[in-house]
């Protein structure tokens, strides 16, 4: 089977690629490089199963050859959206997620649209299970992110009714591992690349936040089983272990035997405060549950970034 993956040069999209290879699929990976980059492919260069297109998801884009299915993960994720491509990630979500389900309903082909626990806001409910509505400022620095996505669900589930495109909706919650942007602005990044140099931790506001961290291998098996399966959604993706930015900015300092002092930093405009998923819908319906500690993932995260200064 071929399949295509919109966002393959990114963080989440190169290692789905490698799983869709490992399953002996041919893949096509589309990305336009904006936060992603090409050395995350770098080692597919000799691959025969693998052809990489340079392109923007806000074009529509055609497949000769019979597509079986189709992964959305193109849009700038991270505090970048917010700062640097508001309305980059607006049209990503909106023109490019209408042409990538295009291409899925031209060819008859499953389609995943990568969606995030944005879409909860700041949670009221907690943990978030999937029947809840959220609490979303539609005119909040976050909403140009957490409404496209929005939008995007909306747009999927309108192709399963009117066109019955096989469409399901991931709602992935924070994920980190190797591959990520040292200087995307999230926390795990941030807190690894400024513990192995030596500088502050910048916490934001008081650190009493909390995020539940899940390491990409965990992640990319379930958007696969979800793939796999024949549910619409949306379907939480996540580690249901809760902490504040103050224990895993600890847990950090200890796991990269760093003794560098924390820094308050102001906290930004509507940062959510609490954020957990429930995923019994995934423990029960795809037989998901993560399996990597929290420790166990830093420990090769780490690893990875070290590695990636030392190559600088
Ligand atoms: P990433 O920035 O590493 O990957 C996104 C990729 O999409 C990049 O390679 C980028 O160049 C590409 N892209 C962006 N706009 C595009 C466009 N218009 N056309 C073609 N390609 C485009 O981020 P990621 O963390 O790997 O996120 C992947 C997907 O998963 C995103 O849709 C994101 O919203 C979603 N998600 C990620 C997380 C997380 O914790 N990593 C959480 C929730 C949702
Ligand atoms: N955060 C922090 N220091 C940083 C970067 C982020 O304290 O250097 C906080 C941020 O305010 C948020 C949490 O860490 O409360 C997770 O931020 P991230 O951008 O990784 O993900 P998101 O807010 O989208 O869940």
């Amino acid at each position: 089977m071929r399949v295509v993956v919109f966002g393959a040069a990114g963080f989440l999209g190169s290692h789905l690629v490698d799983r869709c290879l490992s399953e002996g699929y041919r893949v096509v990976g589309v990305d336009n490089l904006c936060t992603g980059a090409s050395e995350n492919l770098a080692h597919l260069v000799n691959e025969p199963r693998f052809d990489f297109v340079e392109h923007d998801i806000c074009e529509p884009f055609f497949v000769e050859e019979k597509v079986g299915g189709v992964f959305n993960l193109a849009s700038p994720a991270s505090p970048i959206v917010f700062e640097v491509m508001p309305v980059e990630a607006m049209l990503a979500g909106g023109a490019g997620t209408h042409h990538t389900l295009g291409l899925a309903r031209r060819h008859g082909a499953r389609y995943l649209l990568a969606s995030t626990s944005e879409v909860y806001g700041d949670p009221r409910v907690h943990p978030q299970p999937e029947s809840y509505w959220g609490n979303v400022n539609p005119v909040g620095v976050r909403s140009v992110y957490d409404e496209a996505k929005r939008y995007g669900e909306a747009l999927a589930f309108a192709y399963r009714r009117k066109h019955g495109t096989n469409a399901v909706v991931a709602r992935i919650f924070n994920t980190y591992g190797p591959r990520m942007r040292a200087d995307d602005g999230r926390v795990m990044p941030n807190f690894i690349v400024q513990s192995l140099q030596g500088e502050p931790l910048t916490v934001y506001g008081d650190g009493t936040q909390t995020r539940s961290f899940c390491y990409v291998d965990d992640l990319v098996d379930g958007l696969f089983r979800l793939f796999r399966s024949d549910l619409a959604g949306p379907v939480n993706l996540g580690r249901p272990d809760e902490m504040t930015m103050l224990e895993l900015a600890n847990v950090i300092r200890e796991e990269t035997g760093s003794k560098v002092p924390l820094v308050e930093c102001p906290l930004p405009e509507e940062d959510p405060a609490r954020r957990c998923p429930d995923i019994s819908l995934a423990r029960r319906e795809l037989g998901w549950n993560p399996q990597v500690e929290l420790r166990e993932g830093i420990r090769k995260t780490v690893e990875y970034f070290r590695q990636a200064l030392r190559q600088k």
